[in-house]
């Protein structure tokens, strides 16, 4: 899932399909199956193509490494299989849609939309077989209200905030809220907490003004994947 989102961000925003051998992006020599498996691949060449020498961006195994390890919570976290696989879908589209959103400013509908859809029927399904109708409906009104929330920002915002993050909003609405319906607050909260912070940080470093804008998506995706274990506490905090 980690080299499958790896695909997402070198591709999407080149409008490439994800289907085809890699290639090198300096020599364009297609790369060998060996070199190409996750991590093992980028350790042997001490992160250099095989045949051009140039340098192979950090980030691609940054993401399989990042994947692995959010991987491993999801499982120890979630009952159900179910469960499970749509969070480790949302991880890999999540971090995809992440990375293209810091470079490209954008929250590509090739990838929001798709993961909405996959999402509605995993938990639609989880519902269906274990009796959580009621929960789904927190999901699909957690889901419609986060996305219309985005809306509502992109207007006052005057595009500020994207209309891709309103698409994004769809999933995460989803999944968090099928969690419960604090969480679906929570995580939002997290988003907007992570979200001042570092945008303050840019300012005072000098990096960014009040009027620049900060790609959003990944605070969005970053509270969802914290909400899980953090809107818990937060309960607690607020006795609530
Ligand atoms: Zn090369």
């Amino acid at each position: 899932m980690g080299s499958f989102a790896s695909v997402l961000v070198a591709r999407i925003p080149e409008r490439l399909g994800i289907h085809g051998k890699s290639r090198c992006r300096s020599c364009k020599k297609e790369i060998p199956i060996f070199d190409n498996i996750p991590l093992i691949g980028f350790t042997l060449l001490r992160g250099r193509c095989r045949f051009c020498k140039v340098r192979i961006s950090f980030i691609y195994p940054a993401l399989e490494i990042f994947t692995v390890i959010g991987t491993i919570f999801i499982v120890i976290h979630f009952d159900s299989w179910l469960m499970c696989t749509a969070w480790v879908i949302f991880l890999t589209f999540g971090l995809a849609l992440s990375v293209i959103d810091q470079r490209n400013k954008r929250l590509p509908d090739v990838l929001t939309l798709p993961l909405y859809l996959i999402l509605l029927s995993l938990l639609g399904l989880d519902a269906a077989l274990n009796n959580h109708g009621a929960k789904f409906l927190v999901a699909i009104a957690s889901s419609l209200l986060l996305a219309l929330f985005y809306f509502v920002l992109n207007l006052v915002s005057r595009g500020g905030m994207g209309l891709g993050d309103a698409k994004f909003a769809l999933a995460v609405g989803l999944l968090a809220g099928y969690v419960n319906a604090f969480n679906a607050i929570a995580s939002t909260f997290i988003a907007f907490f992570l979200g001042s912070i570092v945008g303050l940080i840019a300012i005072k470093a000098g990096k960014s003004t009040r009027k620049s804008t900060l790609a959003f998506g990944p605070f969005i995706y970053l509270g969802a994947l914290l909400g899980p274990w953090l809107s818990p506490l937060l309960r607690q905090l607020l006795n609530f």
